[in-house]
């Protein structure tokens, strides 16, 4: 690839390892014209179902779209980027998994749901709370209790 410094394309690997649970390579690269150093991820590029939205119609998986779901839910909460990173992979694994070629936004909703579930509880009451849109405060009462009774 070209130096995003200087465009040049001769550059050297002087680091690789396996980053996000093995289902990446993280590789420091020199170039060796301006002597910049920069990161590449490297992902193998796998089929995703389509997501079969609410009202019927069909879009593309959106992993940036999942991936701004679950900041906005995690926001200030004691979480690593690492954490997150590695269940959007479990999420991404999960959607394979399935062998389908289109799956229902309900389903992709719960599966973010148990991932967040696992991660922090607050994050997990967020999401839901929007997802499912809880129908009355006693509703959500009932939710947090259910919470409760998993320790
Ligand atoms: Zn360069």
């Amino acid at each position: 690839m070209y130096c995003p410094f200087c465009s040049a394309n001769d550059t050297k690997v002087i680091d690789s390892r396996l980053v996000s649970d093995g289902h990446q390579v993280r590789r420091r690269r020199e170039c060796l014209a301006c002597h910049e150093r920069y990161t590449t991820f490297e992902t193998a590029e796998l089929v995703m179902p389509r997501i079969i939205k609410r009202d019927g119609s069909r879009e593309p998986f959106n992993e940036e779209k999942m991936r701004s779901g679950l900041l906005r839910a995690l926001e200030k909460r004691p979480v690593s980027t690492e954490e997150i990173e590695l269940s959007i992979n479990k999420l991404k694994s999960q959607l394979r998994a399935t062998g389908e070629r289109e799956v229902g936004s309900e389903m992709l909703g719960t599966l973010i749901m148990q991932q967040l579930k696992g991660l922090d509880k607050v994050a997990y009451i967020r999401f839901a709370s929007v997802y499912r849109s809880f129908e009355d405060i006693k509703e959500f009462g009932e939710e947090i209790a259910r919470l409760g009774d998993d320790d």
